[in-house]
């Protein structure tokens, strides 16, 4: 549906990250979904949802180019026009005892929302995030408040030094969703956890499925992120 949100906050959270807020006139919203938003860029930019509470949604982006510069620039009272919520959230009723949630940079935020809505439902989960350097934590807080939560930056200036593989090694847990970068993806797909899902964040054109601008490869053909996925089973993609 596309409508224009308000915006009722957006500042900075972290190195390079913003937190912006917008109420949005919506009924249920899946985790792992992601809504479409209008820049001053031709294609719209693809951002999760990460939280709902009532009719406002929050999105946690990084400013990487044009799109989300001018995203960054944005007040209180402007309005944004959004197409969403879009695509497959994370499969929720697969969740079983315990329930791994594995980020990295740009693809912890859908994780925040995936698990207190699955503390809601009295989910156990264990939360593995990886950031670059410790300037560019976010939500840490946010996610310890929700149970156990195990932060890693490349550079050691913060948590475990390291990649997310490697507490996710000695974890204990039936089910895995994660998003991330390409190569973590591909490395928490190949982890000993027995259902492993995986959030797709590339690039998008049209956001419903019609312009293929975001086909993803398969072991029988291809997928579309934006209206297959953005969530796939790990098996389902060829990464
Ligand atoms: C389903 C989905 C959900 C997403 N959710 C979030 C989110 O919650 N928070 C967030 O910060 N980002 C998220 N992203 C990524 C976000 O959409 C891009 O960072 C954004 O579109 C970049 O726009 P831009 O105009 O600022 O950068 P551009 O000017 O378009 O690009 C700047 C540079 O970054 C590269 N780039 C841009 N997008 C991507 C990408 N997706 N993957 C790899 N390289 C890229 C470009 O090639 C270029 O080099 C999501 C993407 C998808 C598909």
């Amino acid at each position: 549906m596309r409508q224009f949100a308000t915006v009722l906050s957006n500042h900075p959270i972290a190195k390079g990250a913003m937190e912006m807020k917008v109420s949005v006139d919506t009924n249920e919203i899946a985790p792992g979904t992601f809504f479409h938003v209008k820049t001053s860029e031709l294609l719209r930019r693809p951002l999760s949802v990460a939280n709902v509470e009532g009719n406002v949604v929050t999105f946690l982006y990084k400013v990487i180019g044009a799109g989300t510069t001018d995203l960054a620039a944005r007040r209180a009272g402007d309005k944004l026009d959004v197409l969403g919520p879009l695509g497959n959230g994370f499969p929720l009723q697969q969740a079983g005892k315990r329930v791994v949630l594995v980020g990295g940079g740009i693809g912890v935020p859908p994780l925040y929302y995936t698990r207190r809505v699955l503390a809601a439902r009295g989910i156990e989960t264990v939360a593995i995030l990886g950031f670059d350097t410790k300037a560019s934590i976010f939500y840490e807080d946010a996610f310890r408040e929700l149970g156990e939560t195990i932060i890693t930056t490349v550079d050691g200036t913060y948590g475990e030094k390291g990649f997310v593989t490697g507490p996710l090694a000695q974890v204990d847990a039936d089910v895995l969703f994660s998003c991330g970068p390409e190569p973590m993806l591909k490395a928490v797909a190949a982890s000993h956890i027995e259902e492993r899902y995986i959030s797709i964040e590339n690039r998008m054109g049209c956001g419903i499925g019609a312009c293929f601008a975001c086909v993803y490869q398969a072991p029988d053909g291809y997928v579309k992120v934006c209206s297959d996925g953005p969530v796939f089973r790990a098996e389902e993609v060829t990464l």
